[in-house]
């Protein structure tokens, strides 16, 4: 989409692109290089090419000094500005000079791009996975993101499912008004969706809901997230993409999935936020717990039980005696039994799990037990 395109209240920038920053002191020494850290820019500088004494360069200078040894990230995208951002400590190290100030960049028009990955389904209706891609040099913000779905989109091309998957890697904000604004026709056929961020760090798993607060899709992650530990929040408008996605105009059934909440932790938008800041377990969790989900979704129909009139013999069909403990087939057993008499042609599986407080997969396997002795078929 290109830069100065009108997509509803807003308007597609200019395009950045960095070559080269420094700051060099007078005996040609770099104290700040853009080829260490690219988070030194302030992202979004217009160019700069200066000589400077230390007072004028350091009102152009974002540290943390609470963290004298991290370097911020920080942006200037809806004003033009310049700047370096870096170590407290090596700020308060830097001595009085003349700076060489340098920021080869550039600010043209040019496009906004964004990758999209589309997996049809047997059916047209999408679940729509999105991630932001705007930082990708900080790990948990957003490179996870980046990691899961990708790994996501591997593990769906192999698989038959019955939705279209959409997925969606975009710059944050102005990617997700873009698309929204330029996908009329995909924006109806959305039928759950999810925004994913912040899914390699330590802490446990979390969803923010829609803004509808009871959507299929939020209920599908609290009954996955149940057996683990978890969190879940109400919508608010302020966050991720979800804010687009849950706008009053388009109200979509979109919630986010993430562990820790952003801006919650110190690492948080620092050169802290690195690789040793993700685990492989976490990603590896997240992973697990969204193919979960989308197990839920994808299994979630209506079913009628065929032989409504008092309980069908069970025994005769071999199914009274299952596999297991005694208490393992008890357990099987009342599965099948709520199944048998939620299944009137009204009840999802997910309806029968959240009323009798069994885990889903349970629910569905006596589901498909059912439906191979011929005794429920699918409704809808
Ligand atoms: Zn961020």
């Amino acid at each position: 989409m290109s830069s100065g395109t009108q997509v509803f209240d807003w308007t597609v920038p200019k395009e950045w692109n960095i070559r080269d920053a420094y700051v060099a002191n007078s005996r040609g020494e770099r104290v700040i290089d853009f080829h260490e850290s690219n988070l030194h820019v302030l992202n979004y500088s217009i160019p700069v090419n200066q000589k400077m004494s230390l007072n004028e360069l350091s009102s152009h200078v974002y540290t943390l000094p609470d963290h004298p040894d991290w370097i911020p990230y920080r942006t200037s995208y809806y004003n033009e500005a310049w700047g370096f951002c870096m170590q407290h400590r090596k700020f308060l190290a830097l001595e009085e000079d003349e700076y060489e100030v340098v920021i080869d960049s550039t600010l043209e028009d040019g496009f906004l791009s964004y990758g999209e990955v589309f997996l049809p389904g047997r059916e047209s209706e999408e679940i729509l996975l999105t991630t932001h891609i705007c930082h990708p040099s900080m790990c948990n913000d957003n490179l996870s993101g980046i990691a899961v779905l990708t790994a996501l989109a591997k593990a769906l091309s192999t698989m038959d499912c019955h939705y279209s998957y959409r997925l969606l890697f975009m710059p944050g904000t102005i990617g997700a008004i873009t698309w929204l604004a330029t996908n009329p026709e995909a924006v109806t056929r959305v039928r759950h969706g999810m925004v994913l961020a912040g899914l390699g760090d330590r802490g446990s798993v979390s969803y923010k809901k829609s803004r509808r607060g009871n959507a299929e899709i939020d209920r599908a992650v609290a009954q996955v997230l149940s057996s683990h530990e978890h969190q879940i929040r109400d919508f608010s408008p302020y966050g991720y993409d979800e804010r687009q996605f849950c706008s009053p105009g388009f109200n979509l059934p979109v919630g986010r999935f993430s562990r820790s909440e952003y801006a919650q932790y110190s690492e948080y938008h620092t050169s802290a936020d690195d690789i040793s800041f993700v685990s492989a377990d976490s990603l590896g969790d997240s992973f697990a717990r969204l193919i979960e989900v989308l197990q839920v979704l994808e299994t979630n129909w209506r079913y009628r039980n065929t032989n409504p009139y008092c309980e069908p013999q069970l025994g005769k069909r071999g199914l009274y005696n299952q596999k297991g403990s005694d208490e393992v087939q008890q357990h099987l057993r009342l599965a099948l039994l709520w199944v048998l008499n939620l299944s009137d042609g009204d009840n999802s599986l997910l309806d029968i799990a959240e009323r009798t407080q069994m885990p889903y997969l349970t629910i569905l396997n006596a589901a498909e037990t059912l439906r191979g002795a011929g005794i429920l078929e699918i409704e809808s």
